[in-house]
């Protein structure tokens, strides 16, 4: 095999993967070729990290430099990033398929993330508290020391980003477990952080496997405090490891979201705005609108309207400029979606477009499925309470407000929804009322740098994004200074 290996590197040790069983190979699932190869984290490369990571918190300036000083690393670090917008784009798009257009947000937003942190690091404030007696006190917001940041394949870089760079901030420092299914983009981040001046050891990658890399950073004694974005499931058995060793953890989970378009909706923006909300990313997306309630009056019309621009949508290679939706991440993948058509057939769902991978020759060797559209379900079939996190859209009629509520909120998840009124009056009261960290009113899916991201009920606990990414990362202390004329009383 002539591809060389990517190793990574753990303090001033590069790790090249032992034998061929330690090496993730990365397949491009566009067209099934390799899209890289790179040495495989193992246990004993986790207690390696932990100390290196200890030693580097300690005995480095990072955790006592002032925030604005460790503004000036985090910001090059952005720009960095920016500067090699395109080669890591393109890095992305061979390890998770995603159109080219889609890669290059993906960059801007990591940089985004790392230059955004970096201001507030310039302006951070700690909470002085008024005197009540003869001392003052402050909250003074201090790192966890170690903390772990376990990523999904989905986003590679700006999920990475969005983790590093506020733990960074708070003064942590940190280890990276990214997805297998897309190692490449992680080991890059590190070398960029590493070529903008961040201190060795402040920012490890371990590219290794979640049963075993992953299970033994969150049980690892010397990882404080862990940060989780992936599937429920996972989620869950994180959390609960995290429960028996007391440690804080921020877990970005799975989705099911409701997308509500009300009969005095603007239609045509409506319509776009659903396509965009299921279809972007191929559906491959937490936050996806995967499930589409219509108010009845104008649910026949509704969704022919959205069949038809389904079908209109353009599959392709994802470097192709004009492609809308490129492949799923991986064979394994694109089977479990097609699982999911096929129990939605079972349980008598009519797809109205959709249902299969694409005919075209030239896409054969890829992980294709076409964006599809089901109908004539209710909202308890499996294929409406499950993340499926593919191009599968399940559209379902509701009579009226508190209908649309109850239906939209009986899923275990709650991480966002997406309505579509012309009634600003009943857009307040119904995004009062559904259970989601986000939701979309005339939009979806929007991502502000500033405006907290998390979930309800099983799609997570804690917020990312804004300070609420700072607080994530950091604990607070209380301080108290005395300036008493006298010794203290009993
Ligand atoms: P996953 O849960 O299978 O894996 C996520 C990460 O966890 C990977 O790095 C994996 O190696 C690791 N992992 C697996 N088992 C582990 C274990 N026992 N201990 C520690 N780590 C372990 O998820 P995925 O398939 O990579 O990603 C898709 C999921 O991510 C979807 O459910 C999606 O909704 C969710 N997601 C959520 C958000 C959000 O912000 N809420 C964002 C993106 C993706």
């Amino acid at each position: 095999m002539d591809i060389p290996v990517t190793p990574f590197l753990v303090g001033n040790s590069l790790r090249q993967g032992a034998d061929d069983g330690h090496i993730i190979t990365s397949i491009n699932p566009a067209d099934g070729s390799i899209a890289g190869r790179v040495a495989r984290a193992t246990p004993e490369d986790v207690n390696d990290a932990v100390a290196v990571a200890w030693d580097a918190f300690r005995n480095k300036p990072w955790r006592k430099l002032r925030p604005d000083q460790r503004a000036a690393t985090l910001y090059e670090i952005g720009r960095r990033l920016l500067a090699e917008r395109d080669a890591l784009a393109r890095l992305q798009m061979a390890d998770s398929g995603k159109p080219l257009k889609e890669c290059l947000n993906m960059v801007d937003s990591a940089a985004g993330h790392f230059r955004y942190y970096a201001a507030v690091c310039e302006t951070w404030q700690n909470e002085v508290t008024s005197p009540r007696g003869e001392y003052f006190s402050l909250a003074l917001a201090e790192p966890f020391g170690v903390v772990a940041c376990i990523t999904p394949w989905n986003s590679p870089i700006m999920n990475e980003a969005q983790k590093a760079a506020p733990a960074l901030a708070a003064g942590n420092a940190v280890l990276i477990k990214p997805s297998e299914e897309t190692p490449q983009l992680a080991i890059e981040l590190a070398r960029i952080c590493a070529e903008a001046g961040l201190p060795q050891g402040l920012l490890t990658v371990l590219p290794g496997l979640g049963e075993d890399v992953g299970a033994a950073l969150v049980k690892h004694p010397g990882v404080r405090m862990v940060s989780f974005t992936g599937g429920t499931e996972t989620g869950r058995a994180i959390g609960a490891i995290a429960g028996q060793r007391l440690i804080p953890v921020g877990l970005e989970l799975g989705g099911k979201s409701p997308h509500i378009v009300f009969d005095d909706a603007d239609f045509d923006k409506a319509v776009a705005g659903v396509i965009s909300g299921i279809f972007g990313s191929a559906g491959q997306s937490c936050v996806a609108g995967s499930r589409l309630f219509v108010q009845k009056s104008i649910y026949d019309r509704f969704l022919d309207a959205v069949v038809e621009r389904t079908r209109a949508i353009r599959v392709g290679m994802p470097d192709n400029p004009a492609t809308q939706v490129g492949p799923l991440v991986s064979r394994a993948h694109r089977d479990k979606v097609a699982g999911y058509v096929d129990l939605a057939r079972k349980e008598g769902g009519r797809v109205r477009v959709g249902g299969e991978p694409p005919a075209d020759p030239d896409l054969a060797k890829g992980c294709f499925y076409m964006p599809t559209v089901i109908d004539g379900l209710s909202n308890k079939a499996r294929v409406c309470q499950e993340e499926i996190f593919g191009p599968v859209l399940v559209a379902l009629p509701f009579a009226d407000e508190a209908d649309v509520i109850e239906q939209g909120n009986d899923t275990p998840f709650g991480l966002a929804a997406g309505m579509w009124t012309g009634d600003y009056a009943r857009a307040w009261r119904v995004a009062r009322e559904l259970e989601a960290g986000s939701v979309w009113i005339n939009t979806y899916k929007q991502s502000h740098i500033a405006t907290p991201f998390g979930g309800f009920k099983d799609s997570g606990i804690g917020r990312e994004k804004g300070l609420h990414g700072l607080r994530l990362y950091s604990q607070v202390k209380s301080l108290y200074w005395g300036m008493h004329e006298k010794p203290l009383g009993l």
